[in-house]
């Protein structure tokens, strides 16, 4: 696989029609707005195929490993200037393969059609405002035992504005972690939009759980759900999910460089100064230092060669391509001037979008915590294995 920018023609040619006429010409009012986008719109674009490279062959996909579906989002990035755009998707194909990864015939059939043809979207609701182990999001046994009631909140939830299928995580009896599927319809669910700071269009919400009877047919993961998040859910999507900004930070490129050729300053264009020149420079290093570590960790996860629960590589990826494109837009900001600033130009609303990771998929400050930890532990299990090694000599 060539991780060379080839650009984005292929992707263009099939669905740049809608990308151009169906989001870029209304993103400023969506994203004021912090409008959805629909599933009429993603129903176009999956009926195109846009959930097919990435699902498997046994349900007539292509089944593309992570790296080629990353290359895909890169380019839906670069192409729509809603970067919420390729940031649902995302959700949406890693809700498919996570259902699919259960094996669970009878909720396959049910689910599974549908949300690859964009009739439907999933979503997950993991998170809350405590740390896994202390979720206060429940369940427990109905006195009937063949089903459970659910209470808790969720407080932010991509794409549950017009999900109608949730993944939930919640605390069991035992204190372990249990994931239902719980739905949209479900009497007791409420949905509330939130305004947030970017990514406005995917319909981040938070989801409410006031006694939710769920039949067992429900529960998807009856223990040990930390597991499966890590392995389905956050672990396999963390570098996954950055390509499509890695892709939106190089169309803020191209937009910088294009406002610096045709600005004259003291009689000479922008892109003559050699500050500018340095910047520009300095943008590109970042961007494609991000997309090597971005791209080595996907090949790694598509050769089975990293952690699948918690993968040090794919971490270190997520944090220097978050920092990468934060980066990247702020040096963009600061060689256009007052047209950057406009809402016009999009490098605010980047802005914004590009934020969304530096909490988002664990926060940045606690990758670099894990690492640290990660790191320390294994360089003191190495010297302990020499320690015994020298005691059996
Ligand atoms: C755009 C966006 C989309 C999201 N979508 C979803 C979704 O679809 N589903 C879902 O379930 N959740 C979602 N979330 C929630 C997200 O996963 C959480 O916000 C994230 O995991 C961080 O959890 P927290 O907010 O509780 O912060 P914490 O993990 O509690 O961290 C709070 C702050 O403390 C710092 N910190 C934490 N631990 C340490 C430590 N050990 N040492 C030093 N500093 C530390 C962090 O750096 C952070 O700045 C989304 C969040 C965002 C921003």
């Amino acid at each position: 696989m060539r991780i060379d920018w080839q650009g984005a023609r292929d992707v263009k040619a099939v669905y740049g029609p809608l990308i151009e006429g169906e989001l870029n010409s209304s993103v400023i009012e969506r994203d004021r707005t912090s409008t959805p986008i629909s599933h009429d719109l993603i129903s176009k674009f999956a009926q195109l195929g846009l959930y097919k490279y990435h699902l498997p062959k046994s349900w007539c996909g292509l089944g593309q490993g992570y790296a080629a579906w990353g290359q895909v989002l890169e380019k839906i990035g670069y192409l729509s200037v809603d970067a919420s755009f390729p940031f649902l998707i995302s959700v949406r194909m890693s809700f498919i393969t996570a259902l699919l990864a259960l094996e669970r015939d009878d909720v396959n059939d049910q689910y599974i059609n549908d949300l690859v043809e964009g009739r439907r979207g999933g979503a997950f609701a993991y998170t809350e405002n405590a740390d896994a182990f202390t979720f206060t999001s429940c369940a427990v046994r109905d006195k009937d035992i063949d089903y459970f009631v659910l209470n808790g909140v969720k407080e932010i939830v991509t794409g549950a504005e017009t999900a109608d299928v949730f993944m939930v995580f919640v605390r069991s009896n035992t204190l372990d972690v249990q994931v239902f599927l719980v739905r949209a319809d479900d009497p007791g669910v409420v949905v509330l939009p939130r305004i947030m700071l970017g990514c406005r269009s995917t319909g981040i919400s938070s989801l409410s759980l006031n006694n939710v009877r769920l039949h067992k047919s429900r529960l998807l993961v009856a223990s040990d759900g930390l597991s499966f998040a890590q392995r389905y859910f956050l672990n396999c999507r963390r570098s996954l999910q950055t390509t499509l900004f890695l892709g939106r930070a190089r169309a803020v490129i191209e937009a910088a460089v294009d406002y610096v050729h045709r600005t004259v300053r003291n009689q000479q264009r922008l892109i003559d100064f050699q500050h500018v020149q340095a910047v520009v420079g300095e943008m590109y290093i970042l961007l494609e230092s991000a997309r090597a570590f971005v791209y080595h960790a996907l090949l790694r996860q598509d050769l089975g060669a990293s952690d699948p629960y918690w993968d040090p590589v794919s971490s270190s990826a997520k944090y220097q391509a978050v920092e990468a494109v934060n980066k990247i837009v702020s040096m963009a900001l600061s060689i256009t001037g007052g047209w950057g600033y406009t809402e016009n130009s999009g490098l605010g609303r980047a802005q914004r979008d590009f934020a969304s990771l530096i909490a988002g998929a664990d926060p940045q400050e606690k990758l670099k915590v894990d690492l640290g930890i990660y790191k320390i532990h294994e360089l003191e299990m190495q010297e302990q294995r020499k320690y015994q090694q020298e005691l059996k000599e």
